[in-house]
């Protein structure tokens, strides 16, 4: 007791001061993160208080439980560690500020045993925090991982901000170490009681460092350590709002409001319903006030780590896009616009000023930097609402109005007649072998084929509509087709940020749907596929082709030839919105893993780190600038792995692959097909008597089917 007076009385001539300097940083740190909310007041509403048990498991999963870190294992590791330290010594960071104006102060449940516990963590916790530091200041300066550097069109590098942090919480560390270390030498040198200090930690090297030390130069350092540790805590929590290092504060409540359904894309407005659209003086985002709230608060989280950049495909081929500085510039407008001291400046234009137009329209919308972002920090719903502010001013990109305006006139963006909209199926040898209804009427069908622009009207891409239609008819499915009352899916009108475009689209499918009477839908395009699954409301359940055929291969009604050529090496190509927004990664796999003799590779960039092909629908009317093609890198990728033939699900992957293998000079190396085409080329038909027993039925609906289609 009376070492532990003498130790306390150490920080009494500071206990005025220490208490004024609680004061001054605590009234610092409020009065900055008010002036931070001054913009979140001025943003636009996002509805994200839903569901609070879901939001706070998430906040358990990505927050507390560092989810995606592992995701790159170095840096993960290391900031896991990092993290865990934090947690846990922050009680301690508390007990010990408080130490200052209460010097016998022992936070609640910590005294005596518990208490020798919870010292040994902490002691730990401070060690493995200031290595980490160590390490991490070493990894920048010497290894320096591409995805931190700042290219110069971005301004200037965060190196130095990065280290001069890193370099405060090491010193945050030793003083709290030289805190504890000065007075467990003070009880070794009194013949008192040690204070059991963990083996080998920072602590314990420094009290055996001062067990000579005299005892008034002990209090000094005790004293001394303690002013320290206080001024640097409360200068990194008054500096932290001013860069990269927010997040510390920002990331619980990010993750808590992060979106709980990326594939819902954000309405023009929320709380404002399709009905009462035309009451909306303006669409999108022009001015930096126009982003919603959550989305500053994405601005204020991103910790820097150029996770999204590194894996976004328009950065790798060099696209004047990296979703990384989509957020750290608008940070830096809104410290700019909204400083911390002075007046705000509200309503510059954000294309022009900080975003150019190519910047914004060069994203493929595939979702890599949503998927890799630890803090679940979002980028599509800002890209389209960016787009959607340039379609309101009239700034569509010259290559997109011929098919935006051919979409509004004849529902697709090639500008072909409806009625030649079920053209691909009216070869006569393809009408011998499959049976293909247009259901203008319920007509007792149960199933839509929900073709989608390309696939009904690209030569090439017809092939996977039969194929499709093929397979359907072969597991027995009473199914049919739209026709010409089918319009284009409206998927990448929508992501373009033509709303009202894609409103009229859909609303013409729903009726059509509606008047067909059937129960589900099958496509065999994955924007068709999420559009109608995400886009569309009221309409039957929808399925993507791979889900059919892995259930019927798994019930046995597809069952396969072994492949002919035993030396092809086959691999398969995620479409990003079969992929990464759906989550359908198994079931292509498993069909091609049913065909006898096949042989799969995986690319290095697989499943959810697929790499995108260069994206769909009207991706395919815009050609930004670029260093080379997505689809060429992809290509490369597959060959890399040792494929020859890319197996994909999607006709837009298709048109992107073909094309790039011949930009790559791989023809005759390298092959692409598309899963449905596969195995309506594998599939072990029905044996010559079955399909005697059946003529009479076939023969009936070719009949049908001409008449329909005529
Ligand atoms: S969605 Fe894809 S293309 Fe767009 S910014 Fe993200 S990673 Fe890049
Ligand atoms: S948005 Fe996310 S992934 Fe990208 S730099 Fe920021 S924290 Fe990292």
């Amino acid at each position: 007791m009376q070492l532990a007076a003498q130790l306390a009385s150490f920080l009494v001539p500071g206990r005025a001061l220490f208490f004024l300097i609680h004061l001054i940083g605590i009234a610092c740190f409020s009065y900055i993160v008010a002036q931070r909310l001054v913009p979140l007041m001025r943003g636009e509403r996002d509805f994200r208080f839903d569901q609070p048990w879901v939001r706070l498991g998430r906040v358990l999963k990505y927050w507390l439980g560092q989810w995606k870190q592992p995701r790159y294992r170095a840096a993960g590791t290391l900031h896991i560690f990092i993290f865990a330290g934090f947690l846990v010594l922050a009680i301690r960071a508390f007990s010990v500020l408080i130490v200052g104006v209460s010097p016998n102060f022992v936070p609640p449940g910590l005294s005596g045993r518990a208490g020798d516990v919870y010292g040994v963590i902490t002691d730990y916790a401070a060690t493995i925090v200031f290595l980490c530091m160590l390490i991490a200041v070493i990894r920048r300066l010497v290894f320096k991982p591409a995805r931190y550097a700042v290219p110069a069109k971005y301004g200037k590098g965060h190196t130095a901000d990065a280290i001069f942090l890193l370099s405060l919480i090491a010193l945050l560390m030793l003083a709290d170490s030289f805190f504890t270390a000065a007075k467990a030498a003070a009880q070794v040198r009194q013949g008192q009681p040690v204070e059991v200090l963990a083996a080998l930690s920072l602590p314990w090297m420094i009290r055996n460092a001062l067990v000579s030390t005299s005892l008034p130069t002990l209090g000094r350092m005790y004293f001394g350590a303690y002013f320290v540790h206080e001024l640097t805590f409360y200068f990194l929590l008054c500096y932290r709002p001013f860069g990269i290092q927010f997040h510390v504060e920002t990331s619980l409540f990010n993750i808590y409001f992060a979106k709980l359904d990326r594939e819902i894309l954000k309405p023009v407005r929320w709380g404002i319903s399709d009905t009462q659209l035309d009451q909306v003086k303006s669409f999108g985002i022009k001015t930096f006030e126009d982003f919603t709230w959550k989305h500053m608060l994405d601005f204020y989280s991103c910790a820097d780590c150029g996770r999204c950049s590194d894996q976004c495909p328009a950065n790798a081929v060099g696209r004047p896009l990296s979703p990384r500085f989509i957020t750290i510039k608008a940070r830096d407008y809104s410290f700019a616009h909204y400083p911390v001291f002075g007046r705000e400046k509200k309503g510059t234009a954000l294309i022009g000023s900080i975003y150019s137009q190519d910047e914004i329209w060069s994203c493929t919308t595939c979702g890599a930097c949503e998927q890799e972002c630890p803090l679940l920090v979002e980028y599509i719903d800002k890209i389209v609402d960016l787009r959607r502010g340039m379609i309101d001013e009239g700034n569509v990109p010259q290559s997109l109005q011929k098919p935006l305006k051919a979409l509004e006139s004849r529902g697709n963006p090639y500008g072909k007649m409806e009625k030649k909209k079920a053209d691909w199926a009216s070869a006569t040898e393809f009408q011998q072998t499959c049976r293909v209804k247009t259901l203008d009427h319920p007509n007792g069908a149960e199933t839509l084929y929900f073709v989608d622009s390309i696939t009904s009207f690209d030569d090439r891409m017809q092939s996977i509509g039969r194929a499709t239609a093929k397979i359907l008819s072969h597991v027995g499915e009473n199914f049919g087709i739209l026709g010409a009352a089918e319009r284009d899916s409206g998927h990448e009108v929508r992501r373009f940020g033509e709303e009202t475009l894609f409103m009229a689209l859909r609303d013409h499918n729903v009726e059509a749907i509606k008047t067909s009477g059937v129960r589900r839908i099958v496509t065999a395009d994955p924007h068709a596929y999420n559009a109608l699954k995400h886009d569309y409301k009221d309409v039957p359940p929808v399925e993507h082709i791979s889900q059919v055929i892995a259930r019927e291969v798994e019930s046995g009604k597809i069952s396969f030839h072994p492949v002919e050529n035993k030396n092809d090496v086959y691999t398969y190509h995620d479409p990003c919105y079969l992929g990464r927004h759906n989550q359908i990664y198994d079931e292509p796999r498993d069909v091609l893993d049913a065909i006898p003799g096949l042989k799969r590779v995986e690319m290095s960039r697989c499943r959810d780190r697929s790499f995108c092909c260069g994206g769909g629908g009207l991706m395919l009317f815009y050609e930004p600038k670029e260093e080379q093609r997505m689809g060429v890198k992809r290509v490369r990728m597959a060959a890399e792995a040792g494929a020859s033939v890319i197996v994909t699900t999607c006709p837009f992957c298709m048109v992107n692959i073909e094309d790039a293998i011949k930009v790559a000079g791989m023809e005759g190396k390298m092959t692409v097909i598309d899963l449905t085409e596969l195995v309506d080329r594998q599939v072990i038909r029905e044996c010559p008597n079955a399909i005697e027993e059946r003529a009479g039925e076939i023969k009936e609906c070719v009949m049908a089917s001409s008449h329909i289609l005529k």
